[in-house]
């Protein structure tokens, strides 16, 4: 099934210190309102069957979204906001906006929710939203993004105490949290295969990947155009069949590293994304990845 992120506006209220969407050199950008709901008709007749709206804050513009799921509902497109609550202040802010969104067709809120979201937004919105979803009926869930550290019990404990339903999320180490320390990890050779879900941005470029990817700036692998130049069916088609991006939704990083000559004891000390970036980041390892991609590499497996 096709589905993307929708990079409406990359517009946020709060700075997140962890935030992998933020680059401090760029301006903020957004779409048109008009421009916006083309492309979901655009979208719809590419069989794309799910838009999950992201990027900044969405709700900043609560009403051009509104309008968005509202025509996503009219081509039966499943459609997901995800947003850091910033707008459930109580109980009954949170209802409101709730009902709105519900009414309008919205399948699905998701929770952005962490140690570092809630420095600029209260436990409490989490709570309120939350709540609303349950008892006005939307679907939700919470992504609580951690580097598994013991700050974040605290975090999580919450979460439990309230019943809310949440899945932990690793930090991504790229964009703001690019500095961040790494906290040791316990797992051991995980293949770390990548389903892709491309990513619009507000500019109209088409990324193959919805998180570190897109900021791959020494190669762009992961741009697959402009849906300004290229219908966004081609580009969709372009993602699907790409070789290297296969490897990484079926072999996995892990196998590509090792196959590019990293030892195992390293690979497992790498994120899945910073693994990535090394090896699809780097023009040297790119071309040697390319030149393998329908030989070599496609024989690595067991
Ligand atoms: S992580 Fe989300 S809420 Fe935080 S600054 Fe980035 S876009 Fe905004
Ligand atoms: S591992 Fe690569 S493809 Fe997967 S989310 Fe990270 S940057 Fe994107």
């Amino acid at each position: 099934m096709r589905t993307t992120a929708f990079g409406y506006s990359t517009q946020c209220n709060i700075k997140c210190e962890h935030c992998v969407a933020a680059d401090d050199t760029q301006k903020s950008e957004k779409m048109e309102l008009p421009q916006a709901k083309e492309l979901i008709t655009e979208l719809d007749a590419a069989q794309v069957r799910g838009i999950s709206f992201t990027a900044g804050e969405p709700l900043i513009y609560l009403d051009d979204i509104t309008e968005l799921i509202k025509l996503c509902k009219r081509y039966a497109i499943y459609s997901r906001i995800v947003t850091n609550s910033f707008w459930a202040k109580s109980p009954d802010r949170a209802e409101n906006t709730i009902i709105q969104l519900k009414k309008n067709g919205l399948s699905q809120l998701r929770l952005s929710y962490s140690r570092w979201h809630q420095k600029n937004v209260k436990q409490q919105n989490i709570l309120n939203a939350a709540q609303s979803c349950k008892k006005i009926g939307l679907d939700y869930f919470i992504s609580f993004v951690t580097d598994f550290s013991k700050e974040d019990d605290a975090y999580e404990n919450f979460l439990r105490r309230h019943k809310l339903r949440f899945f932990p999320e690793p930090v991504i180490f790229s964009g703001r949290a690019k500095s961040f320390e790494r906290t040791p990890l316990r797992t051991d050779y995980q293949a770390n295969r990548c389903p892709m879900n491309p990513y619009i941005a507000p500019t109209l470029d088409m990324y193959a990947c919805c998180d570190a990817g897109s900021h791959f700036t020494k190669t762009n692998f992961f741009h697959l155009g402009n849906l300004q130049d290229t219908p966004a069916r081609e580009l969709f088609k372009k993602s699907e069949t790409h070789v290297l991006y296969n490897h990484i939704r079926t072999l996995g990083i892990t196998a590509i590293a090792s196959f590019a000559g990293f030892r195992a004891r390293d690979i497992i000390g790498y994120r899945k994304c910073e693994l990535c970036e090394l090896l699809f980041n780097s023009p040297n390892t790119l071309e040697m990845l390319q030149k393998e991609a329908a030989s070599g590499l496609q024989s690595w497996h067991r």
